[in-house]
């Protein structure tokens, strides 16, 4: 008889992310929904982006359409690690100007960061130790219990340090680390990287390193890139995303950086890169061509202000939302160079008091910490990838509830 794959099946039967926010998380707001019909509802739960792609982006992608309909410019499948003008964008405008040199090959195309962080996990044995940060964007967690690792540690963030953790305290080989940081909206230093990179080199473990939210750090000295430390490229994976910055959360497209400097145990300089162009090969043949013809257009110089201002619009509703929820009374963290902002009410209250009293008092709606891992408990994660007029309301409404709810 055919068997299941136990690890999907325990993950299945656990509980997912995904799960507990539509099984719990929508069923109470649209519980509340039914009693309150009159009542105003601002959904700030997922990180999906409103704004519309760049207009130079969307020229091309229906140029590049437009040709997939002419028997003389039709295109079929691609190269299945990415169009390499779009490689050498990414190379060119994307890292160059932050002093990182990759070469195209060293550089994967994916249909996103999620699927692009999935893929990495497979270059690595089962034995090996992982350690997360805690509270986790979860699908990290979710893809090594699907592969079968069940050797995790966890790598407390909390108020304490600033929500950047500490370095681990034994061994570990295999360090996921994602600045900015969703859920907490932290930022981590260069310093502070350093430490890590530097722990990676001495431990000959490496680094999984998710940028998806660079665009949106404004301080000059906060690095954007995990390749702005010295001896990275020895230690570190980096993923990126087209989805936060040219609204291609719909389109999908994001990268993945194996440089050829990265080796682990038994491999020679090259082969991580190699084995990752064979794994992508296996599981992929290549992003939508469409995609790639809209990320090219999107790391264009006039393109990259257009970019800019997607992200200084989302960063304004951070600034709007925060000063509102300050003035109310509540304890915000990050937002500064990251559309999240970790809120915690007060002391002793859990993420689903704090998701309660905010829903029922005025109609915002964010995902309790505790759902990222055990220190994401007593806070809330608000997205401020939303429209304006909706952070605008919801502030407005905050300032005729009453204050006193939340102390
Ligand atoms: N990494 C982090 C930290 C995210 O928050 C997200 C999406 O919200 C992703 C990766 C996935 O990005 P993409 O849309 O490129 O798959």
């Amino acid at each position: 008889m055919t068997t299941k794959n136990q690890n999907l099946s325990k993950l299945f039967t656990s509980d997912t992310f995904a799960d507990m926010v539509r099984n719990k998380l929508i069923k109470t707001v649209e519980d509340y929904k039914k009693s309150n019909p009159h009542k105003e509802i601002y959904m700030m739960t997922w990180g999906d982006t409103t704004l519309p792609i760049p207009a130079k982006a969307i020229e091309a992608i229906i140029d590049a359409a437009t040709k997939l309909g002419h028997q003389s410019t039709y295109t079929g499948y691609g190269e299945f690690d990415g169009n390499i003008q779009l490689r050498e964008a990414i190379g060119n405008n994307y890292y160059k100007p932050r002093g990182v040199n990759l070469k195209p090959e060293e550089i994967f195309v994916s249909d996103g960061a999620q699927s692009g962080t999935f893929g990495i996990q497979e270059l690595f044995g089962l034995d090996n130790v992982i350690a997360l940060q805690d509270p986790i964007y979860p699908p990290y967690l979710e893809a090594n219990l699907l592969a079968g690792r069940s050797n995790i540690t966890y790598l407390d963030c909390k108020e304490e340090n600033n929500f950047v953790p500490e370095l681990p305290q034994s061994k570990v080989d295999i360090i996921y680390l994602c600045f900015p940081n969703n859920p907490t909206g932290a930022v981590a230093t260069q310093e502070q990287l350093k430490a890590f990179v530097d722990y990676a080199i001495s431990h000959n473990s490496i680094i999984i390193f998710d940028a998806v939210y660079s665009a949106f750090i404004t301080d000059s000295n906060i690095p954007r890139s995990i390749y702005e430390i010295e001896g990275a490229t020895k230690c570190a994976i980096e993923v990126g995303s087209f989805s936060k910055t040219a609204g291609f959360s719909g389109l999908r497209l994001g990268w993945s950086v194996v440089p050829v400097a990265l080796t682990i145990e038994n491999t020679v300089a090259g082969e991580l890169t190699e084995m990752f162009r064979i794994s992508q090969s296996i599981r992929f043949w290549g992003a939508s061509n469409l995609a790639q013809a809209g990320g090219i257009a999107a790391l264009s110089p006039e393109c990259q202000q257009e970019c800019q201002s997607i992200v200084n619009y989302y960063l304004e509703n951070t600034r709007i939302l925060k000063e509102g929820l300050s003035a109310f009374g509540l304890t915000c963290f990050g937002g500064n160079n990251n559309p999240y902002i970790w809120v915690t009410g007060t002391e002793g209250m859990t993420s689903w008091e704090v998701f309660n009293e905010l829903l029922f008092k005025t109609g915002i709606v964010g995902i309790p910490g505790s759902l990222f891992g055990a220190s994401g408990e007593g806070f809330l994660r608000l997205s401020t990838l939303g429209k304006r007029e909706d952070m605008e309301k919801a502030v407005k409404n905050l300032e005729n509830s009453t204050k006193k709810i939340l102390q």
